[in-house]
């Protein structure tokens, strides 16, 4: 063992997955701190920006290590790449889960590399996944009363394990319908920065699942969509004309107690490692290969504060392997996908999968109380279906007032009105947009156009000076907020963030209290860089 930098094959420490809400000790030891780590900021890593200072990641290269390949971040600083680079864990964005970190540039100590090797030997997992595939058939030879779930250690109970767990809560009576329902036995792993588990409202995963068999697909590799898997693979034990089969790749290592190797890889979507190593990669290989034309679809539904370019550059690497499956491949063609998604994400996506178009379907969550769908005057989910399929083939429900357009050829929601100036349907958000001339598109209801800043905003915005330069290009003549090198910089005056202290007010006040929201860190970043500003 000697040290990654000097070119040494021997891998240094990477994360093997976010531990689970680490702000309740309700999971020690086994499913937790599977984590290690050193210290510094790569927390901020994610949302792009923090003061000053922007964070951006590259493909770390040479740091391979056995549990999967570390991020190399880049600071930057006016536009300039700045300071040390750093190596940081590509699964947890918060080092409170997992605070591994590495200057770039940095020798480690043999001790130190000994003590990471030694801490995550510690923390794998209690049991292989293949051990956990063994405890599940005499889990289910048991009867009922002798069925137990521990909630602490968040793991099935064999009886002669009863005594070890005897001052933990746990569950009694396990039904086979509970073992076939785990994302609602387990508990959501809900911590923003890394699993940010938020599970589909029945509503949303049910049109999912009808919509794929309406297109016609019978294998649907679920990236990060444990409910989508669940009731795809519960219909498929108890239907026995349902055709329908699906292949779960998740982080979270608790689903291993529950499904077969061939239903479930260990996987981690920002860097595209699959931590059952080749055998796992051949199971997703040979499920991606498509027997007598059953066609695959990859549904994908990512933590939102994840970075939109890593998750990228694993989704092409999932879409490689697909176009490999097939023996004289699918020429042209592009794997099928659902990403889903915030519609404020569009244009980054679009930028990585120019073949993408985003509907205007609103998924929504159970474990969400912001996020649900509603009628007009109920807040709506901006949560949306990214995809490479033709947009007139993604029917959305009638009943629930999305309508086609003909002119754009595809169905949009009821507030969503076609304007003949842009010539398109062009609201994002479900509202109904007004077209600016002077901006030459459309903009939200509440915005006006204002001279000052020569662009729509808030009527009580506060206009943003433009003399000082830009901190993303480090320009002068544009903020950060219209910054052309932001290609997903919304146009934002100072009211806009304002806009967004006022939701974030909401979401706390409207969440129930263990849920911290995926979608916060979005939001909570902006309002964390303003106060830094006062
Ligand atoms: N709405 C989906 C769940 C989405 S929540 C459903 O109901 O099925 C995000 C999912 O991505 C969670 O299951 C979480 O465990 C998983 N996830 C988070 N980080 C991940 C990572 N780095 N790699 C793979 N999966 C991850
Ligand atoms: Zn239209
Ligand atoms: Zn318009
Ligand atoms: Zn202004
Ligand atoms: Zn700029």
């Amino acid at each position: 063992m000697s040290c990654l930098l000097c070119d040494n094959q021997t891998p240094v420490w990477v994360c093997s997955g976010p531990p689970p809400s680490p702000s309740r000790s309700l999971f020690p030891r086994r499913w937790g701190r599977r984590t290690a780590g050193g210290a510094a900021s790569p927390r901020r890593a994610v949302a792009g920006t923090a003061g000053k200072e922007a964070v951006t990641w590259r493909p770390a290269g040479r740091v391979t290590g056995r549990e999967g390949p570390a991020l190399l971040f880049v600071k930057t600083s006016q536009g300039k790449e700045e300071g040390r680079r750093f190596y940081a864990c590509s699964a947890c964005r918060d080092r409170k889960d997992c605070n591994f970190f590495q200057w770039e540039d940095e020798k480690v100590s043999e001790t130190r590399l000994a003590a990471r090797e030694e801490y995550n030997r510690n923390h794998q997992p209690f049991f292989t996944h293949r051990q956990n595939v063994e405890r599940y058939k005499n889990f289910v030879l048991l009867p009922l009363s002798k069925r137990r779930f521990c909630q602490e250690c968040q793991q099935l109970l064999l009886p002669d394990e009863w005594e070890k767990h005897s001052d933990h809560q746990f569950l009694c009576d396990i039904s086979t319908a509970q073992l076939k329902s785990p994302s609602r036995l387990l508990y959501p792993l809900e911590n923003k920065k890394t699993n940010a588990q938020y599970l589909f409202a029945d509503r949303s995963c049910q049109f999912l699942l009808d919509l794929i068999i309406d297109l016609g697909f019978r294998r649907v590799l679920s990236v990060g969509t444990p409910r989508l898997h669940e009731i795809i693979q519960s219909k498929a034990s108890q239907e026995e004309d349902f055709r329908v089969r699906s292949l779960l790749l998740d982080i979270d290592f608790r689903y291993s107690q529950f499904y077969a190797e061939d239903e479930f890889c260990h996987y981690n979507m920002f860097n595209h490692y699959f931590f059952g190593g080749e055998a796992a990669r051949e199971t997703c290989r040979k499920f991606l290969y498509q027997h007598n034309g059953e066609r695959v679809i990859m549904v994908t539904d990512p933590p939102f504060g994840g970075l939109v370019e890593a998750l990228a550059s694993s989704f092409k690497k999932l879409m490689a392997m697909w176009k490999e499956a097939e023996e004289g491949g699918h020429n042209s063609q592009e794997m099928p996908t659902f990403w889903i998604f915030p519609y404020f994400f569009e244009s980054r996506i679009l930028e990585f999968f120019p073949s993408f178009s985003m509907m205007d379907y609103q998924v929504d969550y159970d474990n969400h109380a912001l996020y649900k769908h509603g009628k007009t005057g109920r807040r709506q989910s901006p949560v949306r279906i990214f995809t490479n399929l033709t947009p007139s083939m993604i029917v959305l429900p009638v009943e629930e007032g999305y309508r086609f357009c003909t002119i754009c050829q595809r169905y949009v929601s009821s507030g969503n009105q076609h304007c003949e100036i842009c010539n398109s349907c062009t609201s994002k958000d479900g509202r109904q947009w007004k077209h600016c001339v002077l901006c030459k598109k459309c903009i939200k209801p509440s915005w006006f156009h204002c001279s000052n800043c020569n662009c729509c905003a808030l009527r009580n915005h506060t206009c943003e000076k433009t003399d000082a330069g830009c901190f993303v290009c480090g320009k002068a003549g544009h903020k950060r907020s219209t910054c052309p090198s932001l290609s997903h910089a919304r146009t934002a005056c100072q009211a806009d963030k304002k806009q967004k202290q006022k939701t974030l007010k909401r979401i706390k006040a409207g969440v129930h209290q263990r849920s911290a929201m995926k979608h916060a860190v979005f939001f909570r970043k902006k309002v964390k860089n303003k106060k830094k500003k006062m």
